[in-house]
């Protein structure tokens, strides 16, 4: 979602006729776009800026706009503590920067914008063109979250749960696509909680889906992250029956321990959890899934950890991400008692390593298979290009060119390592991936 605001950000920036600069020791102004959902990103903000004093320390001072939820959680803090920042803007509030850019004497003094006016921010964006070009884009179709999970911040720092009109989304698409986009992504804190209701009308994630498949060039269609809680029926069908819905699903679980699960106030169960993934592999067994997994939160013990290994090793997550638990300021499980580090530290190395062992088993399969591969660019210093697979495995692809990018192509998969696989463009004369 950072990256989709940074994208927006940048957007907002070029349409008050600013060039965007790739040189971060030459620019006269430096937006830094913050994550807050693990600790230590507060932190890298003051090093970060430490870093740019000493490189402009001969030069200009650039203007200096700290932007996403650090902003929002520090605000006031972090204009005291570090003067040579002048603006901080929170996620809900960034659509402010061309007025804070336009108005006068903004050098002399020093901006705080973080109210939550996220209705006000996607009108603002509304009227400025994406300029995403990439094969593969993102589209934010929901934001915040009214779960209040005991671990997490984004309630605090995105607020509540809000969603777009599927009028501007697609609008949105449809010119994401006409700058050459072929994959999108929708994003959302819950983006299967996605509901938007005119006129007695309400449309879910399953219709949008549906309103997606109709653009013609759009060949790839995908969406994260999702609550277990929130996949319901509807969305469940799309995989049976949609062409350009990724076979593929992102759905964080965190523990596979029921105690922990309601200790996080996570209101869902391991059982839940697992008939929602039946209910999918029923319909179309090709599905991939990927998860999220906290380690060591407050009060898990041997026992609740191992159930978490086991329900790995039930599912064959691929491309999943683990995390050691983080205690947030400010939410409930930050007053728990923490598991000891080295204890945390050494159960998460466990974790990784059987995911690790899945996925490479996983990609060894491969070997000899063909796949469909959605070529996304060429890569640095080589003539090989990039793509991905439709459970988004990085492919490392030989024997395409400049006129493969955008499209999805057949390729013999030859080779793998414990995260990606290489193999090399054929050309099915019978069947030619659409
Ligand atoms: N809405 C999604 C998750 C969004 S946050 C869901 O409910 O599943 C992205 C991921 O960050 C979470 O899935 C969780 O694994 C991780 N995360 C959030 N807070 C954390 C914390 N305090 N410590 C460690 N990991 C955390
Ligand atoms: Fe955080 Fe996700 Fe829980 Fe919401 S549902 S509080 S975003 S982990």
């Amino acid at each position: 979602m950072n990256e989709y605001d940074s994208n927006r950000i940048a957007d907002l920036f070029k349409s008050k006729g600013y060039t965007q600069s790739f040189d971060i020791n030459n620019t006269d102004c430096y937006v830094l776009n913050t994550c807050h959902i693990r600790e230590k990103a507060t932190e890298k903000v003051y090093s970060d800026i430490g870093r740019l004093k000493k490189n402009y320390k001969n030069k200009f001072k650039p203007f200096v706009i700290i932007a996403g939820c650090v902003a929002q959680a520090e605000n006031d803090e972090m204009l005291k503590r570090e003067p040579y920042i002048d603006v901080v803007v929170g996620p809900q509030s960034y659509h402010k920067i061309p007025k804070i850019l336009s108005s006068k004497n903004v050098r002399r003094r020093k901006i705080n914008f973080t109210e939550f006016d996220v209705i006000k921010k996607f009108d603002d964006l509304n009227t400025i063109k994406n300029s995403d070009s990439s094969v593969s884009a993102f589209i934010t179709i929901q934001e915040g979250c009214d779960k209040f999970c005991n671990f997490c911040i984004v309630p605090y720092t995105r607020g509540m749960e809000h969603s777009r009109s599927p009028k501007d989304i697609i609008n949105e698409a449809i010119q994401l696509v006409s700058n050459g986009v072929r994959e999108i992504t929708l994003l959302g804190q819950n983006v299967n909680a996605y509901k938007f209701q005119e006129n007695n009308k309400i449309t879910k994630l399953s219709d949008l889906i549906w309103e997606l498949e109709n653009i013609d060039q759009l060949k790839r269609i995908r969406y994260t992250t999702s609550h277990p809680k929130d996949m319901t029926d509807d969305l469940i069908n799309c995989y049976k029956h949609s062409k350009k819905l990724m076979p593929f699903l992102h759905l964080p679980v965190q523990s596979g321990s029921n105690l922990v699960l309601q200790s996080m106030n996570r209101k869902h169960t391991k059982e839940e959890y697992l008939k929602t993934i039946d209910k999918l592999l029923s319909i179309n067994p090709e599905i991939g899934f990927s998860s999220d997994f906290i380690v060591g939160y407050p009060g898990e013990t041997e026992d609740d950890f191992n159930e978490t290994l086991s329900l790995i090793t039930k599912v064959k997550f691929v491309n999943s991400f683990s995390f050691i638990y983080s205690s947030r300021p400010g939410t409930p499980a930050s007053n728990m008692k923490m598991v000891e580090t080295q204890q945390q530290k050494k159960r998460l190395i466990i974790l990784q390593n059987l995911l690790k062992k899945i996925q490479i088993k996983k990609n060894n399969q491969e070997i000899g298979n063909l796949k469909e591969i959605l070529v996304e660019n060429k890569l640095k210093n080589q003539n090989k290009y990039f793509g991905r697979t439709k459970d988004l495995t990085p492919v490392i692809l030989s024997g395409t060119n400049e006129s493969d990018i955008g499209n999805i192509i057949w390729v013999k998969i030859e080779n793998c390592n414990h995260n990606s696989l290489a193999g090399t463009k054929k050309i099915i004369e019978s069947e030619v991936a659409a």
